[in-house]
């Protein structure tokens, strides 16, 4: 018995080896780094592009696209499960999701497939869902105060149940996968990303070699890596995060990542700014979901080529309200919250294989 299960963790061991492959990742110091597009071939195009050419289709259409489409609303929690595969039909469902899209994205809520949604859709972000069980906490979950000119409301929001780190882990450590061998240049703009978070809780972040052990565990990955979440080339989903306790923390191998400098000179339209999505994606980790303030570090899309780091007072309020200030931050005060915020939380249940694999292989391990 024992020896079958010893046979049985080495098969399990190598299979999620094989899934998980560290991507060799493709990284660019700066913006002048990155090769000029060739000439006379188009610009790439990121996964979802071709979603442009069903721009003004109408309530009762049939076109080819539309199934793809209820797919990527599906991914982002816009569309429950259903029990068979979508189709081309722009049907109430998709209508429904549409609207609920709009609203969360602060764009006008017409429930079609106008120039102004598709351009929102298609731009890249951040892999994990906006909505979970069905119920929104961004904007469309969220009922607009009567007198919205006297109150601030906040929009950030919370996984389900309102995971946090404890308390008396205020230190976290995190380890980079080791298979990604990662240069110092890389590395340091992580630490610069949690730096953000520190300034303004009291929370500190370590970098260890212990992969194992780390808190917080930063892989660079390609397509399917076992987590039921796979990644998608160049643009589409960048990265992805889990909520706490848990650590793991994902980003495709295949974008074009910059790590340092302005973007905004670029003439490529696929550099992705690293510290940018690292900043986004340790909100999460730490246990924030996705905010429809455009300017917060926790909206969902970045555009190509541009630079966000500053946590804006919304970032700040969330991240607060589950740790607590940094006595020592003097930056402006974060916007109290003048509304109570709901727990629903932004990842996907799908997301919860990936965990069953990798418990399931802890338990294989008590054998060896
Ligand atoms: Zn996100
Ligand atoms: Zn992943």
């Amino acid at each position: 018995m024992r020896t079958f299960c010893f046979f049985f963790a080495i098969v399990v061991i190598l299979l999620l080896s094989i899934s998980s492959v560290p991507s060799s990742a493709h990284f660019f110091h700066n913006i002048s780094s990155l090769p000029p597009p060739l000439p006379n071939v188009p610009a790439t195009t990121g996964p979802w592009d071709a979603f442009k050419n069903l721009v003004d289709s109408n309530p009762g259409d049939k076109i080819d696209g539309l199934a793809k489409l209820k797919n990527y609303f599906h991914h982002f929690g816009y569309i429950p499960n259903v029990p068979s595969n979508f189709t081309d039909d722009f049907d109430d469902l998709l209508e429904s999701a549409i609207k609920t899209y709009q609203q969360n994205f602060n764009l006008n809520v017409t429930g079609k497939l106008d120039e102004q949604t598709m351009n929102h859709v298609t731009k890249p972000r951040c892999g994990n869902a906006d909505i979970i069980n069905g119920t929104s906490t961004m904007n469309s979950g969220k009922t607009t105060p009567s007198n919205t000119t006297l109150h601030t409301v906040s929009h950030y929001t919370f996984f389900p149940g309102k995971p946090r780190w404890s308390v008396s882990d205020s230190e976290l450590t995190y380890a980079f996968l080791p298979g990604n061998q990662l240069a110092a240049d890389v590395k340091s703009v992580f630490t610069r990303a949690f730096d953000r978070w520190s300034e303004v809780t009291t929370l500190t972040f370590v970098e260890t070699d212990s992969y194992s052990s780390a808190d917080i565990k930063i892989g660079f990955y390609s397509g399917d890596h076992g987590d039921g979440e796979p990644f998608d080339g160049v643009l589409g989903t960048l990265a992805h995060a889990f909520s706490p306790p848990s650590g793991w923390f994902h980003l495709d191998g295949e974008e074009n990542w910059v790590t340092s400098g302005d973007l905004t000179s670029s003439s490529s339209t696929t550099a992705v700014d690293l510290e940018s999505v690292a900043v986004h994606e340790i909100g999460h980790l730490l246990g924030l979901g996705h905010s429809s303030v455009e300017e917060a570090i926790m909206y969902p899309t970045i555009t190509s080529g541009t630079r966000k780091l500053e946590l804006a007072s919304d970032d700040i309020a969330g991240i607060q309200e589950l740790y607590g200030a940094n006595p020592n931050y003097n930056g402006s005060a974060a916007t109290p919250s003048t509304e109570q915020q709901d727990t629903s939380g932004a990842y996907s249940v799908d997301s919860m294989w990936g965990l069953i694999v990798l418990m399931t292989v802890g338990f294989v391990l008590l054998f060896l």
